[in-house]
């Protein structure tokens, strides 16, 4: 099949906004196609030239390209800049450029373009691409130029058709649910070989192949601890948050391969955790965070910001900032996908997997070995959160995650079923003013609380901003219950004035200028941190400081 057939089905793809329509599309040409071009074909149309399995790149950027168009059209590179901007892309541009000149028969096929691609990966530095990429676009017509660029730039096409729509074409050719090619492309992570699958009906056999990376599940954000209710009924899983580079792991025979989260390998920026990871047995694919770590400590992310940017390690950075993978998920063992498993059953299979046979030097309980699982907690009850986070961040960590333990892993996807909880602003210690009966379980405490901060270090007077019940314990309310009860001022029923004695340490996601209270700000979403018994009223923040904060937020 000519490329500029291929070619013209794009520019009719890209003509209709209708994904019926794209599919209608692409169906019938990619039906036309003999195995080996439908293979190449499938790739092209999702954008790039070789498949996520092959981790084959290119290498070829916009200035390789502006040169090779350049030297070939006698143009300015005024001009250049000129297309670029007002047509939004270097595919676009040649076209335009190459329009003026003197046009050729349309000869290349799909399979002559595709070798052109690997001759050029094969090919290292501008010097040897720039003329790889001359004589080819002296064989094309404009349109094939376009997308001969498109595709070396790689990922989109820009004709409104991501990697989905492929897979909606191929299912509606096959006359098979949409679920059954993606799954099939996700553990083959080849949409070429997914095609074929699809053609000979054996989509159902496609198996894990390794060494291609999955997407990652992503987390949705939440400030206030009580939001973990609205998806998740029972208990919960709660994790530390690493704040570190996601990595999922591949293991199977005697290699080991990182990817990053852009899908990228990583491997050998992190050489020291080859050995480890190979001790693991058998083979399996595990999602997790590299993170800097020595001594048993995690070192803040700034330090491992210098293993990022070079390829190769020296040994002298080896040494200053080592790493060590924390393991939170597993996703594939043995022949076994484990997308599908809930994630307590996952868990307990990596648990097994990790603990037993990773190196163990059980240092501070923080970190050990330079392989290890995530701190995880089975959580029933939402109030711990508070504290939890503030231990999880005591342990050098970003905060925590939530997840449910039902859930499967969804690739790509960002859902309710992990939560990140964010990082609180920052804190304020105040002084409980007035005191007021709960609801639910806690409706015979006096749990919810008013608190004020200073006028000034001078000036005692007591400014209200904001009110807070969630974040203690049941014991500490009982506590706190009596106290109040003992040294309420006033009393108005269910509120009560108290003396202004009992510090709390609270956090919040902003500070706002408000009427509602005397100080003239209100805190968004506080929680209590901690109560501070070791601190006295006469010393908690004041005023000017939360002036500070909503100065900043
Ligand atoms: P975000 O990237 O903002 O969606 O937040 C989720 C990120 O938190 C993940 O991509 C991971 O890099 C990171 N992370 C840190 N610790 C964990 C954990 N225990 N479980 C899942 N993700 C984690």
């Amino acid at each position: 099949m000519l490329f500029v057939e291929f070619a013209r089905v794009c520019e009719q793809v890209a003509a209709t906004t209708k994904k019926l329509e794209k599919a209608a599309l692409l169906g019938p040409f990619l039906g036309r196609l003999d195995d080996q071009d439908l293979a190449i074909a499938a790739r092209f149309f999702a954008g790039t030239p070789f498949s996520l399995a092959d981790q084959r790149v290119l290498n070829v950027g916009g200035a390789v390209i502006r040169d090779a168009v350049l030297q070939l059209t006698g143009a300015l590179p005024e001009e250049w800049s000129r297309l670029l901007v007002a047509l939004g892309e270097a595919g676009r541009a040649a076209q335009q450029l190459l329009a003026q000149y003197e046009t050729v028969e349309p000869t290349l096929t799909l399979a002559d373009v595709m070798a052109v691609y690997e001759q050029l990966e094969a090919a290292r530095g501008p010097s040897k691409k720039v003329p790889i990429i001359m004589a080819t676009l002296q064989r094309m017509t404009p349109l094939e130029a376009a997308y001969f660029i498109k595709l070396m730039l790689g990922g989109d096409l820009r004709i409104g058709l991501q990697e989905g729509l492929v897979e909606d074409a191929l299912a509606r050719a096959a006359g098979v649910p949409v679920g059954l090619v993606q799954r099939a492309n996700m553990l083959l992570g080849d949409i070429g070989e997914t095609a074929l699958f699809a053609r000979y009906g054996e989509l159902a056999a496609a198996t894990m192949r390794l060494f291609h990376p999955l997407k990652f599940m992503l987390a949705s954000p939440i400030s206030d601890p009580q939001e973990i209710r609205k998806g998740i009924a029972g208990p919960f899983f709660v994790e530390d948050k690493y704040d570190g580079i996601r990595a999922q792991a591949h293991k199977q025979g005697d290699r080991v391969v990182l990817y990053s989260r852009t899908l990228d390998e990583i491997s050998q920026r992190f050489p020291e955790l080859h050995a480890p990871l190979l001790n693991l047995p058998g083979e399996w694919v595990l999602d997790g965070e590299i993170l800097a770590a020595r001594d048993g400590r995690i070192l803040p992310f700034k330090a491992l910001q210098a293993r990022l940017g070079r390829k190769d390690v020296s040994e002298d950075l080896l040494a200053s900032t080592p790493v060590i993978f924390v393991a939170y998920d597993l996703l594939y063992q043995d022949g076994d996908v484990l997308l599908d498993a809930p994630l307590y059953m996952r868990r307990v299979q990596l648990e097994d997997l990790v603990r037993t046979y990773a190196s163990d030097q059980p240092v501070d309980g923080v970190v050990s070995g330079t392989v290890m699982p995530s701190l995880q907690l089975l959580v029933r009850d939402v109030e711990r959160v508070e504290r939890l986070f503030e231990q999880a961040r005591a342990r050098g960590n970003e905060g925590l995650m939530v997840k449910d333990p039902d859930s499967h892993y969804k690739p790509g996807r960002r859902g309710r079923e992990w939560l990140k909880v964010k990082k609180a602003l920052a804190t304020l210690d105040v002084v409980v003013t007035a005191a007021e009966v709960g609801n639910g379980h806690r409706r015979r405490f006096l749990s919810d609380y008013t608190f004020a901060v200073r006028r000034s270090a001078d000036d005692p007077e007591l400014l209200n901003v904001g009110k807070a019940y969630s974040g203690l314990t049941d014991p500490e309310v009982q506590e706190l219950t009596d106290w109040f009860t003992a040294h309420t001022v006033r009393d108005f029923g269910r509120v009560k004035l108290v003396e202004p004695q009992i510090v709390f340490e609270v956090a919040f996601d902003s500070v706002q200028p408000s009427p509602r209270h005397k100080s003239g700000y209100a805190l968004r979403f506080p929680r209590i941190i901690r109560w501070r018994k070791d601190k006295p009223a006469a010393e908690i923040d004041t005023l000017d400081t939360v002036r500070q904060l909503a100065e900043l937020t």
